[in-house]
Parts: C-alpha cells; structure tokens; sequence
C-alpha cells in the first residue's frame, strides 16, 4: 500500500528572532529532491518577500492561504474573517500568480472546530486544512535531528494521508528536512501535495 505524506509549511512572519534563510533553504532542499510541497502563504509575508513567494510557485508547489495578519480567526467576525482573507488572498495572487482557493490553514489551528469560522471560510470558497503531524520545529528547543526524527516516526506511524506542519523560518526545519525527507522515502511513504489527497 501507498503511504502518501504531505509535507506542509506555513510561510509567515516569524513568532521570534530567527536567522534569515531558512525558506529558501526549504526550497533547495525540495528541489533537490524532486518534491512538491504544500505552502500555506501569510499575506502580510508575501508582500514582504514577493520574489520568495514567486520562487514557492515556480517551484510547482501547492499554494494556500494563511491570513493576511496571521491574527486568529476566532477573534475575528464573519465581516472581519472575510476582509482578512480577502486581503491574504489578493497578495498571494499578485505574488505567486496563483489563486489559492479553497487550500486555507488557520493562524495557530484557532477555528478549526468552530462552525462560525469554518462556514465563513467556506463562503468565501475556502475549506480550512489542518495536520495531523506536528513537526514541532516551533519551539525554542528545536533542532534539526529533533524535528526530523519526531516528524518521521509520527508520520510513518500516521501511514497513509500524513500531513506534516513545519515552519520554513525556523533553520531546526531546514536542518531537518533531508532526514526527513530520507526517513520517510525509507519507510515507504512518497510525499506529494495536499491535491493528491482524498
Ligand atoms: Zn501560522
């Protein structure tokens, strides 16, 4: 049987001091290996990085949103989830030249069992996308032979459909993406996008 992983990052801000780098570290390394992965874009980071955000595109990856201020959804009414997303979504398309509907992540998973936010984001033509693997990469302590060995083990024991969170700013996730990658390919699972999941 097919072990399908869909490896995801979350192309933002950054939370906490961070050494430049690690995005485009990310992309090399997918390059090399000949993956596509999933990319859940922050418009506020895409109009920062316009040419980063282009290179995630032009790299065949899947493109979604992830707000426009990362602020969370649960805070915010249906008017002002709308107005954000809507913001996020005009940046994307500008910078990548991809229309990332209906792939939406939420900023820190606030709102992914709520009703009131989930039904906002589908009328606006978007369904929100969890994980069900978290690299971890986020904390302070993390670092590359960490991440890679909680994210491979969690996502071989998940099997088939594993979607990993990471984050491209941390350099943890650029240390750790080559084991990654290895650990997984060696477990029998193939990585693709999130569109070639069910
Ligand atoms: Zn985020």
């Amino acid at each position: 049987m097919t072990v399908r992983v869909a490896l995801t990052f979350d192309a933002e801000h950054p939370d906490r001091r961070h050494r430049p780098g690690g995005t485009e570290k990310v992309l090399e390394a997918l390059a090399a290996s000949g993956i596509r992965a999933s990319f859940f874009v922050q418009g506020r980071w895409a109009e920062a990085y316009p040419s980063l955000a282009r290179s995630i595109a032009d790299g065949g990856h899947l493109v979604g949103n992830h707000s426009h201020y990362h602020a969370r959804m649960t805070l915010l009414s249906p008017a002002g989830i709308a107005a954000d997303v809507r913001a996020a979504e005009r940046a994307i398309r500008r910078t990548t030249g991809q229309d990332p509907r209906p792939w939406f992540r939420c900023p820190f998973g606030a709102g992914t069992n709520d009703p009131g936010v989930l039904g906002a984001l589908e009328r606006l033509g978007y369904r929100e996308t969890s994980w069900n693997v978290d690299g971890l990469d986020w904390r302070r302590a993390a670092t590359g032979r960490r991440v890679a060995r909680e994210a491979v083990n969690a996502a071989l024991a998940h099997g088939d459909g594993a979607v990993i969170l990471l984050h491209p700013w941390t350099m943890a996730t650029a240390l750790a993406l080559p084991a990654i990658i290895d650990g997984v390919r060696a477990g029998g699972g193939e990585f693709v996008r999130l569109d070639a999941l069910p």
